[in-house]
């Protein structure tokens, strides 16, 4: 069969694969714990379920104009107001179906084939192939070593005459850094200054810890919406874990909105106005969901410190913020795909290789289920890996003893 050599480069989704994988398992009775998908397991916030219950009801369920509901780009412009101190118009704004589907329309909109993005390792998996998939060339920053948060310098020196964007996720998936203030300014003056855009993938912006907080880049410009490089991309999956609903939105420039509502509109029509109406009842409903959110995650977030300091040889740098973490396993082994694949054939625990963002040597660990998911899950890995932790270990019911060290 001969299919486009483009689509068979673009790699397969390296959690969502795991996460099928795990699934597999769990059916055949394996006491499988998945510290793999970030994924939060509140129930879906009331105000939203009432909201998509009702348009459902009213079975008036048709096509949406293609930039979204005017109720629920409003609700998106008063999050802005709020949460950004910026107000912008409607025409600044577009829905779609997922932050995700914003990122690759954004992608789409502004590179021309061997145009260059500029991706912060670790970096969230989709970032290189979506880049890849538009005919750009990601162009990686790597941190030094022992951190996760890049250094301005190397960051400029990676601009050639080709650097069309950089993207730039703070709280960061999969290493739970959060950038400081002045780093963001510098890369805001220096997008203004030298015309690039500046992506922000603010997914998880709410979810930090400790009292740190993600500064938005809009606070670093003097300039307007219109005339600023800044693109913002936010939505509920995260913050108020109603990933299923596939809802974000990207705030920009109305002449790049105007370009991806074509490119929406020509792939996939519209949103579904039930989940429209599911995440303007989240966004216009009460906000103490999302607080609540973070205060759990949170305490998830200490278990995972406290279990972790009586892993040998481990090295974890603290996340401030999202559901992740990304420990340094370089001790035990360097290669992330085999300690991964062994951490799930022996001790029945899914995490993700941080080959896949970026960051060999080191594994991803979500700490957005459970708190007993999250102490068994790391007291099984420890056992699978640190020879001074017990050796002897129960997954589900059976007594498992370690025998290969
Ligand atoms: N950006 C980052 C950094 C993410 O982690 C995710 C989800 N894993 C997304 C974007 C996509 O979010 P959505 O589910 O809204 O498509």
């Amino acid at each position: 069969m001969r299919l486009s050599k483009l689509a068979g480069e673009i790699a397969e989704s390296p959690t969502l694969a795991l996460n099928e994988e795990a699934r597999l398992l769990r059916e055949r009775g394996e006491a499988v714990i998945n510290l793999g998908i970030g994924e939060p397991k509140n129930k879906t916030p009331i105000a939203a379920v009432l909201a998509s219950a009702a348009k459902l009801s009213s079975g008036d369920v048709k096509y949406t104009p293609p930039d979204g509901l005017p109720s629920m780009k409003k609700a998106v412009i008063r999050y802005t107001e709020e949460n950004y101190d910026r107000l912008v118009a409607p025409e600044n704004v577009i829905i779609t179906n997922g932050a995700k589907q914003s990122l690759y329309n954004i992608f789409y909109s502004i590179l021309n084939p061997q145009d260059e993005v500029i991706v912060i390792a670790p970096y969230w998996v989709s970032y290189p192939e979506m880049i890849k998939m538009c005919l750009g060339i990601p162009v990686i920053v790597t941190p030094e070593d022992g951190t996760f948060t890049p250094r301005f310098e190397d960051i400029e020196r990676s601009v050639t005459s080709s650097t069309r964007a950089i993207i730039v996720n703070s709280p960061n998936n999969p290493s739970g850094a959060v950038y400081p203030p002045g780093l963001i300014e510098k890369v805001v003056e220096m997008c203004e200054n030298k015309g690039i855009f500046m992506i922000c993938d603010d997914i998880y912006h709410k979810l930090t810890f400790d009292h740190v907080v993600a500064p938005p880049a809009y606070s670093f410009t003097s300039r307007d919406i219109e005339n600023s490089h800044i693109i913002v991309v936010n939505g509920v999956a995260k913050l108020y874990g109603m990933t299923g609903f596939r809802i974000g939105w990207v705030v920009a420039p109305r002449d790049m909105i105007r370009v991806m509502t074509n490119v929406l509109a020509q792939t996939t029509s519209c949103v579904s106005p039930i989940a429209q109406a599911a995440a303007e009842g989240a966004l216009n409903g009460l906000q103490s969901v999302v607080e609540a959110l973070r205060l759990q995650i949170q305490n998830n977030r200490d278990v995972v410190l406290q279990e972790m300091k009586t892993f040998n040889g481990a090295r974890l740098i603290e996340p401030k913020g999202t559901f992740y973490a990304l420990p340094d396993l370089r001790a035990f082994n360097g290669n992330s795909v085999e300690v991964s694949k062994f951490l799930l054939k022996k001790a029945m625990v899914v995490t993700v290789p941080g080959r896949e963002f970026g960051m060999e040597g080191h594994i991803r660990i979500s700490f957005a289920g459970s708190v007993k998911d999250i102490t068994e899950g790391i007291a099984r890995i420890k056992w699978t890996l640190d020879p001074t932790s017990p050796n002897e270990i129960y997954i589900g019911d059976r007594k498992m003893i370690r025998d290969w060290m």
